[in-house]
């Protein structure tokens, strides 16, 4: 049974959450404030009381004290990698762009529509139920077809563990950081639109402004490139959106 934790601070919002989740077979907790949902997630809890393994995070925005930016930035400082879905403000488009920013894996929109945030949420754990799959068993799900490592330029990444060794240096990723590079890969030489990102990695299919793709790249870029500002794996294609390149010096 998948564990959820709501972070939301409207009581009756987080209840019927609970409920609603409850009824569709998860395991949930609430948690009122930021604070108290850091404390839940911490790794090495300062309280007693044993904390549980969360499945994926329920985060709203407008939470009193620390705001759900804050409290995913601060988790994924504290290597908490832990699926994000955040509820964000319908009438802010930014607040998409600055969830992603501060580490969320996927967003709905508030007030939302039940069947759109449990869909979305299915989504995030059904990624990350193959994850754990892939990781304890030698079986390859038909989704990985990639493969689980994927090597290029001296660096690897590393699907099941989430992990991108380069260097002496392991970067690990969140969920959809490692979704979306592998999308990349797996499309290799060609240019993917933002659009098909969105559609594709996050199976968003309404009108969502499509710079959100443009912070992960970003993020990406100051993973796998030497130099982020002149990337040469993870190419800017103008007017359509990006291309990946494992081997820039093979002249194609
Ligand atoms: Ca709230």
């Amino acid at each position: 049974m998948s564990v959820v934790l709501i972070v939301e601070d409207e009581q009756h919002i987080a209840d019927g959450l609970k409920f609603n989740l409850e009824a569709e077979g998860y395991d949930v907790e609430t948690a009122p404030d930021g604070e108290t949902a850091l404390e839940l997630l911490a790794k090495n809890p300062k309280r007693s009381k044993p904390s549980r393994q969360f499945d994926a995070v329920v985060l709203d925005v407008m939470l009193p004290g620390k705001d759900g930016f804050e409290v995913a930035r601060e988790l994924r400082q504290a290597g908490q990698y832990v699926p994000i879905l955040m509820l964000t403000a319908r009438s802010r488009p930014e607040d998409i762009l600055r969830g992603f920013e501060a580490g969320a894996d996927d967003y709905v929109p508030k007030p939302f529509e039940l069947a759109i945030l449990i869909a979305r949420l299915h989504g995030l754990l059904r990624r990350r139920e193959w994850l754990r799959l892939s990781r304890s068993s030698s079986e390859t799900p038909a989704q990985n077809a990639l493969g689980e490592v994927f090597n290029f330029s001296g660096k690897t990444i590393d699907f099941s563990k989430l992990e991108l060794r380069t260097g002496g240096r392991t970067v690990q990723l969140t969920l959809m950081e490692a979704e979306l590079l592998r999308y990349l890969i797996k499309n290799e030489g060609r240019p993917v639109s933002r659009q098909s990102l969105l559609e594709d990695v996050w199976g968003l299919r309404e009108d969502t402004d499509t710079r959100a793709i443009d912070n992960f790249i970003v993020r990406l870029r100051r993973y796998i490139e030497d130099d982020p500002s002149n990337p040469i794996h993870l190419l800017t294609v103008r007017g359509v959106g990006y291309r990946f390149v494992a081997d820039p010096g093979s002249g194609e």
